[in-house]
């Protein structure tokens, strides 16, 4: 059983590319078809949401974001990155399968997690935000499809929301450059109250009917107003403790 201690923003500890994984470029061809068992969506305790998976759900199922992840989500802060996590959280009287699972199929297909979307490739976006992709060999589906990434991806839907996943892992990555600085900053109450804000600017503070980046970016402008606030309460906290 894997616990949140063992799964953050990039995934499962020890997930992400092994060592002899090539990346695929635009024209490289790999042979996978996918035969729709649905082992993929099952025993999955590791399915980390972004924002913009949350909100894709939430649009999806019409409801609000912050709804959306009280009825199928685990949150909690991530062990390494000091960042709010969602992840789905699986049925356990269903052996860990994925809430979604219904009767063999995604009932959420159509707005699948970036995860669920790629499988079985990985994505890797760096800092600069590069985007690079590669062939988990996950020895599941059927033989004799060929594809070619750029198909495979404009398939799956990955293509077309390949800017809002650059914007929230850049972003991300720089949030989890800044989390030493106001954990150092704030004290342990204060600081549950930013991390609640943290996780309303990356995940709950959402119109599900506007465009997801604009309200991302204009959240973390919000975000950055309420750290200001809240170290101003910190230091007025620590002078009456003086
Ligand atoms: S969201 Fe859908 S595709 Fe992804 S693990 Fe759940 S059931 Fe499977
Ligand atoms: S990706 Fe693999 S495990 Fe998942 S449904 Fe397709 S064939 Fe089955």
């Amino acid at each position: 059983m894997l616990h949140d201690h063992d799964v953050d923003l990039c995934g499962a500890e020890g997930g992400g590319r092994a060592a002899g994984m090539p990346y695929l470029a635009a024209q490289d061809r790999f042979g996978f078809r996918c035969a729709g068992c649905g082992g993929c969506c099952r025993g999955r305790e590791d399915l980390v949401l972004s924002g913009y998976d949350l909100y894709r759900l939430a649009a999806y199922l019409r409801l609000p974001p912050k709804v959306t992840a009280r009825a199928f989500c685990r949150s909690y802060i991530g062990a390494v990155s000091r960042l709010p996590v969602l992840r789905l959280a699986p049925v356990r009287e269903e052996r860990n399968n994925c809430p979604f699972l219904t009767g063999g199929r995604c009932a959420v297909h159509a707005a699948r997690p970036l995860a669920c979307a790629l499988y079985p490739l990985g994505q890797e976006i760096s800092r600069e935000g590069r985007v690079r992709y590669y062939f988990q060999n996950t020895r599941c589906g059927q033989s004799g499809g060929e594809d070619a990434l750029a198909a495979y991806l404009a398939a799956q839907g990955v293509a077309g929301r390949e800017s809002c996943d650059v914007l929230w892992a850049v972003r991300c990555m720089d949030l989890e450059a800044a989390a030493p600085g106001w954990e150092a900053a704030l004290g342990p109450v204060v600081l549950r109250r930013f991390q609640a804000k943290l996780a309303e600017a990356l995940y709950y503070r959402y119109d599900t009917a506007r465009p997801w980046a604009a309200q991302f970016e204009a959240n973390l402008a919000w975000l950055e107003g309420q750290r200001a606030r809240l170290e101003g309460m910190q230091q007025a906290i620590d002078r009456k403790n003086r």
